[in-house]
């Protein structure tokens, strides 16, 4: 077969975390329904979840031009790859992943008669060096970032914010307006930037390692162009400061949303597309049907935050007084200590009022008319999948982009409430005040 005439070939590569994959499922999907053919690249680690609790073999197979391949990302098996040790994966796949990555582009592995040699790679943009590699093989490279255009513009901004003395902090007065981040000037804090900015010292190892990332960031001529997942009525403002530094930008999000509807379209939809990497416990929606619309609190913090369990059984009296129903995603290895030994009152309570799950169908149960309200960490595909149904929020963010977020979620486009640093009970119950269906 000529193969000029086959339709171009992407290798994507996500940044092996639930948010990432997920986004990055959804683009290729969509790219797969346009008629590209896809190389869809995934570490061990998170293939093997998939497999476990996914439908994704299932769902692709109804794509010829898909096919995945797997990589190591150097790490043992039982390594929690979150919480505080998640930059073990970034420094292991940057050290080891990426020799393997080469190997790959390099071993023809990915050539066959029916497609046509790697045409681009679609990468996740934390993994600047993916590009570096492609490059050297003299491949282009498109760089994804799946958290907020905000919270990627505060990135952009971290050395005038060191210019203009306001990192690192001063002082105890974490509401001091932040004025060096252009377009945000007015309603950015400095307890809304990421967590890490709260340093006191120019010599911070994670701030360090945020400013040596920089170029991975912010270089944007490095790649081809940038794809991020939001869209403009959104985020329009922000967009236009990167776009000034990145012309190539393409705001292509909700991605879960646009995949919906094209899946709409089809003429046999498979509407249901799990990318999970824990085991969704569908009980949850047989528990939703029996609710009064607009009565419940959905209430998950993602696939990456541990808390310690003190801030888990403050939340918790809140859901309990507060007298409003709700639904708890509790993951595993999601608390810093066993939550054993919880006070009576609290089980009592979550009997009456409360179901708990270690993992939910979170898109479809933010799309399920008994839910009135979402306490979230405000993580970004959390935040859009609940921009789109409409769903209130109140965010308690834990770090990364979440703290920006959790602040445009409550001041700029007023879908929330951001209670950052105030992990208190009253907030909570007082949520309850405001869901329409009790
Ligand atoms: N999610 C899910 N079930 C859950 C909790 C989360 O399917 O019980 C999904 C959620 O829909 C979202 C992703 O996991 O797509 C979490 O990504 P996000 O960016 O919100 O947060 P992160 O996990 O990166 O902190």
């Amino acid at each position: 077969m000529d193969q000029e005439t086959l339709p171009p070939h992407v290798l994507m590569f996500p940044l092996p975390l639930q948010g990432p994959v997920n986004a990055m499922f959804k683009l290729a999907e969509l790219l797969c329904l346009s008629g590209f053919h896809i190389t869809f690249l995934l570490t061990d680690h998170i293939h093997t979840q998939l497999l476990k609790y996914s439908n994704i073999h299932s769902r692709f197979n109804a794509y010829p031009g898909f096919r995945l391949e797997t990589i190591s990302d150097g790490l043992p098996e039982n390594h929690p790859r979150s919480g505080a040790e998640l930059m073990d994966l970034f420094n292991s796949l940057k050290i080891k992943t990426m020799i393997l990555f080469k190997d790959l582009l390099t071993s023809g592995k990915l050539n066959s008669d029916l497609r046509r040699p790697v045409t681009c790679i679609i990468a996740d943009g934390s993994m600047g060096y993916a590009c570096d590699v492609a490059n050297g093989v003299g491949l282009p490279v498109i760089y994804v970032r799946t958290f907020s255009a905000c919270c990627l513009w505060v990135f952009f901004c971290l050395p005038k914010l060191i210019e203009s003395g306001e990192i690192p902090f001063v002082g105890n007065d974490l509401d001091r307006p932040i004025k060096s981040i252009p377009g945000m000037e007015g309603f950015i804090r400095h307890r809304d930037l990421p967590i890490f900015c709260r340093t006191r010292n120019l010599s911070d190892p994670i701030l360090n390692l945020y400013l040596q990332n920089l170029p991975e960031i912010t270089e944007c001529s490095r790649a081809h162009g940038l794809i991020l997942n939001t869209f403009d009525a959104l985020e329009g403002p922000i967009l236009d400061q990167i776009r000034a530094f990145c012309p190539n930008l393409y705001s292509v999000g909700p991605l879960h949303s646009h995949l919906k509807h094209q899946l709409l379209g089809q003429s046999s939809p498979s509407l249901s597309s799990s990318n999970s990497l824990w085991k969704e416990d569908m009980s949850c929606i047989t528990w939703l049907d029996s609710q009064p619309p607009n009565s419940v609190l959905y209430v998950s913090f993602g696939s990456l935050a541990v808390m310690p369990k003190e801030q888990y059984i403050e939340l918790w009296h809140g859901l309990v007084n507060g007298g409003f129903h709700f639904l708890w995603v509790i993951r595993p290895n999601s608390v810093a200590s066993d939550l054993t030994n919880i006070p009576s009152e609290l089980s009592k309570g979550t009997e009456e009022r409360g179901f708990i799950v270690e993992w939910a169908p979170q898109e479809e149960v933010l799309a399920h008319k008994a839910v009135g309200g979402f306490l979230a960490h405000g993580g970004w595909n959390s935040t859009l999948e609940s921009v789109i149904e409409g769903v209130p929020m109140i965010c308690w963010p834990y770090f990364l982009d979440q703290q920006v977020n959790s602040r445009y979620v409550d001041e700029v486009w007023k879908l929330g409430r951001d209670m950052k640093d105030t992990c208190d009970r009253v907030i909570v119950e007082k949520v309850g005040e405001r869901i329409d269906g009790r």
